[in-house]
């Protein structure tokens, strides 16, 4: 074999020899001749580091593909928390300004100085109270009384306060027997403590500290399930509901008017377990508003009465 012909089988050999996929023979064959032959060297030293640069670009384009993966990856993730992020949002935020829009109603429809509230609230299965608060300019009177079949069986003392004369006071007064209590209260009562203890609102809007106030607004929409309903009035309500209270709230005006506490008993078929239907507490509630007059907050006149002062400071020092 002429030392040309030997070179052209060398070379033919070479790429493959640089891959390192000859057999053994053949191998043994390229390196002896590579020893004798510089133009071989070199053309192998071309052959390796031209494959040199191809691993390398390859290793690139590899590496460039898993960036992309990993890019394309993250882009999912982040999309698939910002549609939940979103979703979570509209449900805050519809629950927020629900109930914010409620609260504002409400606070809107007391801000005359002339409203009157009833309570009515079932006890048990025969027995309901009544709670009747009359406001005016600063003026109340609470009365309440529970009624069994129709008939008065209990009478409370009507209670009678007057914000411009002292916020800390308020008289208890039993008509009948001409006795009164004169109660000296540890805080200041308002308008929004008269309004809440008689229709309480599920809503905190009555607290006074900013704070509590604030966290409690922004926790309201985390536990309030809110639908809407019409069936017992005949006109659209929120029902709101807190666990084992619901609240009905009048979409107009913001007004409560049905509430439902826990269940206090349940009915049951003659001998039998099977629950024939639970009796909850529950409440509803009648306003009016610019229609209550002088006479219905004036405290009665107390000479001929036997007044007792009752100062709670006194009794929490002790
Ligand atoms: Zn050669």
């Amino acid at each position: 074999m002429d030392k040309k012909t030997e070179c052209e089988i060398v070379q033919d050999l070479l790429i493959s020899y640089a891959d390192d996929v000859l057999n053994q023979s053949s191998k043994k064959m390229v390196e002896m001749h590579l020893i004798e032959c510089e133009k071989c060297r070199k053309k192998l030293q071309e052959i390796e580091s031209d494959l040199h640069k191809n691993e390398e670009t390859q290793k690139k384009q590899i590496d460039y593909l898993k960036k992309l993966r990993r890019r394309s990856k993250l882009k999912a993730i982040l999309g698939a928390a910002l549609i939940l992020f979103v979703i979570f949002a509209s449900w805050y935020l519809y629950k927020f300004c629900t109930i914010y829009g409620i609260s504002r109603k409400l606070e809107k429809q007391f801000e005359v100085e002339n409203f009157y509230i009833e309570n009515i609230s079932s006890c048990d299965e025969n027995k309901v109270a009544f709670s009747k608060t009359w406001y005016k300019n600063g003026k109340y009177k609470v009365v309440s009384y529970i009624e069994e079949n129709g008939e008065i069986i209990q009478k409370f003392e009507t209670k009678y306060g007057d914000f411009l004369q002292n916020s800390k006071e308020e008289f208890l007064i039993n008509e009948e027997e001409k006795k009164a209590h004169k109660e000296k209260m540890l805080f200041k009562k308002n308008k929004s403590d008269i309004i809440s203890q008689q229709s309480s609102f599920v809503l905190t809007w009555d607290l006074n500290n900013p704070y509590q106030y604030i966290v409690a607004k922004l926790g309201e929409p985390f536990y309030v399930r809110i639908s809407t309903d019409h069936k017992q009035i005949g006109r659209k309500y929120y029902v709101l509901n807190f666990g084992e209270t619901e609240k009905w709230v009048d979409i107009e005006t913001g007004l409560l008017i049905m509430s439902f506490g826990d269940i206090l008993g349940t009915n049951f078929y003659p001998n039998t377990n099977i629950p024939k239907q639970e009796f909850r507490s529950a409440s509803e509630y009648h306003y009016e508003f610019g229609k209550v007059t002088d006479e219905d907050v004036q405290m009665p006149d107390l000479s001929g009465y036997e007044v007792e002062e009752f100062d709670w400071k006194e009794i929490f020092e002790n």
